[in-house]
């Protein structure tokens, strides 16, 4: 009953899933109730920043669900449901706006880097997804370029000319694309040959790994050769600690997101965090913590 209420397409599930389904069931019907409530989904941002002066070069949006009664829940919690159910364009739709919102409270203290929001991969074969990008944008009032759609190329070989067609299509609204988690599962090499992508965002795990395993070292350093090579910006996920800093600074990697720069933030404390790294000295940087 309450799962046709929802669209939810049965048979989407896989067996062995039953017992997180039946849970992500409840959420789903909650979740209605959290789009009527206008403070229960809300975004956490995190800055990207340049590893040497720790400026901001731009800023994630990363969905939260603060749930009456289970707390504060991670996309992980919730956005398998999300992504399985039609409620999947409303939330897109909040996610846009609650970024570009947030976007524009930078721009009025002066601060005009682009802000990046992560793409379900289902979006990518919805042929209505590009017309909601440009309809926000248009809400909003904000130029394309200042958009950057962060994709990681998880679908199936069969859907491959609808995901072409809609790449295309958000190609020609002027936005910037972003590949993510790049190095793990589908954002690989292969990716990078198939779409026009604006920037590479090397996954947390090289970073991780970087300073016991010569090999995570050598991909990272091989993302940002190949960034590099074809002019495209390479962001480092992850970074935790002023070894890991060092290190990509002498890999040659030119920016990075992480707990040791910024913690995400929720969206009425980024504008002083954007402005703190916007200042701060290269040698003297003091992490912001957050209560993430
Ligand atoms: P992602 O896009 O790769 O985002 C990076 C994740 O790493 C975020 O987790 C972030 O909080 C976390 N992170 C950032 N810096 C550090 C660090 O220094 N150390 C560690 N250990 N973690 C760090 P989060 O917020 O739980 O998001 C998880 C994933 O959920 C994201 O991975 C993204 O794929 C997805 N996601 C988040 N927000 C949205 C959204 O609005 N829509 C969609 N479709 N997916 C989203
Ligand atoms: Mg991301
Ligand atoms: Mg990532
Ligand atoms: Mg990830």
């Amino acid at each position: 009953g309450r799962a046709k209420e929802l669209g939810l397409t049965v048979g989407t599930y896989d067996s062995g899933q039953d017992a997180s389904s039946t849970d992500q069931l409840a959420l789903l019907a909650e979740l209605q109730d959290a789009f009527a409530a206008d403070d229960q989904i809300m975004l956490h941002l995190q800055p990207a920043v340049d590893l040497v002066t720790a400026e901001p070069t731009g800023c994630e949006a990363l969905v939260r669900w603060r749930h009456p009664r289970r707390g504060q829940l991670s996309p992980a919690e919730f956005l398998p449901a999300v992504e399985r159910s039609e409620l999947l364009i409303p939330f897109t739709r909040r996610v846009l706006d609650l970024a570009l919102a947030s976007a524009a409270d930078w721009t009025a203290a002066g601060i005009d880097v682009p802000v990046s929001v992560n793409v379900s991969a289902r979006s990518l074969t919805d042929p209505t997804f590009p017309a909601q990008v440009t309809e926000a944008l248009r809400r909003h009032r904000t130029p394309a370029s200042r958009l950057v759609l962060e994709i990681t190329e998880s679908v199936a070989v069969s859907e491959r000319d609808i995901v072409d067609e809609v790449l295309a299509r958000l190609r020609a609204t002027g936005v910037q694309m972003s590949l993510d988690d790049f190095g793990t599962g589908f954002s690989s090499l292969s990716s990078v040959t198939r779409i026009q992508v604006d920037e590479i965002k090397i996954d947390r795990s090289f970073v991780d790994e970087m300073i016991d395993s010569a090999a995570a070292g050598a991909v990272v350093r091989g993302a940002v050769e190949l960034g590099a090579r074809l002019g495209v910006r390479v962001v480092a996920e992850g970074i935790e600690t002023i070894e890991q800093r060092a290190a990509l600074i002498e890999l040659g990697c030119p920016s990075a997101q992480g707990y040791h720069f910024c913690r995400p933030m929720p969206a009425d404390k980024i504008v002083q965090a954007l402005t703190q790294l916007a200042r701060a000295a290269p040698a003297n940087v003091t992490p912001l913590q957050a209560d993430d």
